[in-house]
């Protein structure tokens, strides 16, 4: 599982051999610890047109300090909020071209667009500009530095947002779109501890990007429930107990599963992370139905299934949150996947049509992560050459750790994130497939 050829590009011999072939050169990147939880460096604030929105004061409070020197900022982000035409691109283009190549390595760049507006169409097409430009530019980079533009309205409400992208945190998301809403949420009494006092439930937990997850939402202060398949429970049982959580051995398939977490948890839950997945690959033409069922079973309609049951009894409190797992597979496709990737795009249908109903009623938001190429059991049992190409198709050159999703996923469980809402968001080193 151990990825040895970025070990091997961190040698001189290797640094030699990887210039002199022209082969991808992974950077070791920079991912949070407690003794170093921010970025080596400061932050450069940069404007393109005019701009009303107030975003000082925001970013002051959010990673980074101001980068003094201007010779090698560890975040730079370009308000490119006031451009409303193809002339005013230009403006992006000046204000990037002499820093880009200055940025740390590990660094951020992230862009702030506002929302495309359906009336004008010189605003949609410089706004609809900065998605390939963002893109463009993360594919660029290198040096694990990653790109991305956050559309917003407010920059209060992107608060939580900016912090989880200008940090180490963010380490394997680059290349993502990401839509905040106007309304910001109160954040948490205790910056350091955000869910504590708040339940989270998460599926498939005893192992994997799972575990990881339970792991940082209990990081975060959360009390942890590790769902996992009954013969799976003594792992489950374990990694509950060293999380000071509760293990809850149960089939999400079961048709009762809902009823039986609600009975499970009477006092309701904060964060429910549908992460419980399974795949059984093979082409359509020889994939029986045994192989397409379960797969669609475990992972599209026991989601939908336990999510209805769990809205209809109120189990979701108040500012509650819904992390579902996609996939890139459900975005781009993936031969030998149409079960798999069937299932992974229909939990994208699921986020996009709950999130606007689900907020209306009483501030609960549903969003997805759709990781990459994430070094687990279950992409260490990816064929080698078919493993290693997964592992370097994307910008960062690299698989991803569960870690990454569970960042990204404590992010979006966050008190301060209710202005995100509705978005799958790749956790995937911007993977050369998928949008
Ligand atoms: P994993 O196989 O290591 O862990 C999955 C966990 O889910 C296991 O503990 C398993 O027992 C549990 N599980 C399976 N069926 C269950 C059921 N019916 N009820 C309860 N628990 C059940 O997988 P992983 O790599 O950690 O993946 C976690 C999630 O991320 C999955 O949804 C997967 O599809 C998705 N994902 C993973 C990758 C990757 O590269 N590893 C990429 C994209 C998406």
């Amino acid at each position: 599982m151990a990825d040895r050829y970025l070990s091997f590009t961190g040698t001189a011999p290797g640094r030699f051999l990887t210039r002199r072939l022209g082969l991808p050169r992974p950077a070791p990147l920079r991912r949070w610890s407690a003794a170093r939880p921010e970025l080596d460096g400061g932050l450069l604030h940069l404007t393109a047109g005019t701009s009303g929105l107030g975003l000082a004061p925001v970013l002051a409070r959010t990673g980074p300090g101001p980068d003094e020197t201007t010779s090698r900022p560890a975040a730079v982000v370009l308000d490119a909020t006031g451009i409303r035409d193809a002339e005013g691109l230009a403006e992006v283009h000046a204000a990037l071209h002499p820093v880009v190549r200055s940025v740390a390595a590990s660094g951020r760049i992230v862009v702030l667009g506002a929302p495309i507006d359906p009336a004008d169409h010189h605003q949609a097409a410089a706004q609809q500009a900065l998605e390939g430009f963002t893109r463009s530019l993360g594919k660029e980079t290198g040096r694990g530095i990653t790109v991305n533009l956050v559309r917003l309205t407010d920059a209060r409400a992107a608060e939580s947002t900016l912090r989880f992208l200008l940090s180490p945190k963010s380490a394997y998301v680059s290349g993502q779109v990401i839509e905040v809403g106007p309304h910001a949420t109160a954040g948490p009494h205790d910056a350091d501890r955000p869910l504590a006092g708040r339940t989270a439930l998460v599926t498939g937990a005893a192992r994997g990007i799972g575990e990881a997850v339970a792991e940082t939402l209990a990081r975060d202060g959360a009390t942890v429930v590790v769902l996992d398949v009954p013969q799976a429970e003594q792992d489950a049982r374990r990694v509950a107990e060293r999380l000071g959580g509760s293990a809850l051995p149960l089939d999400i398939t079961a048709a009762d599963a809902g009823a039986r977490i609600a009975e499970a948890l009477p006092d309701g839950i904060d964060v429910l992370v549908h992460n419980a997945g399974i795949t059984r690959d093979r082409r359509l033409a020889n994939m029986p139905a045994e192989r397409w069922a379960p797969v669609l079973e475990v992972n599209l309609a026991s989601v939908l299934r336990t999510t209805d049951a769990l809205l209809a009894a109120g189990a979701l409190r108040r500012g509650g949150r819904i992390v579902a797992t996609a996939s890139i597979a459900g975005i781009a496709g993936n031969a030998g996947q149409t079960n798999y990737g069937a299932s992974k795009a229909g939990i994208t249908g699921m986020v996009r049509s709950l999130a606007p109903h689900a907020l209306a009623g009483h501030g609960v938001t549903v969003n997805a992560v759709a990781p990459g190429f994430i070094e687990t059991k279950m992409t260490a049992a990816v064929p080698l050459f078919i493993r290693e190409a997964g592992r370097r198709m994307n910008s960062l050159a690299q698989g991803g750790l569960p870690v990454d999703v569970a960042e990204t996923t404590a992010w979006l469980a966050h008190p301060a994130s209710g202005a995100v809402n509705g978005q799958v968001v790749r956790v995937c080193g911007q993977s050369l497939l998928g949008a």
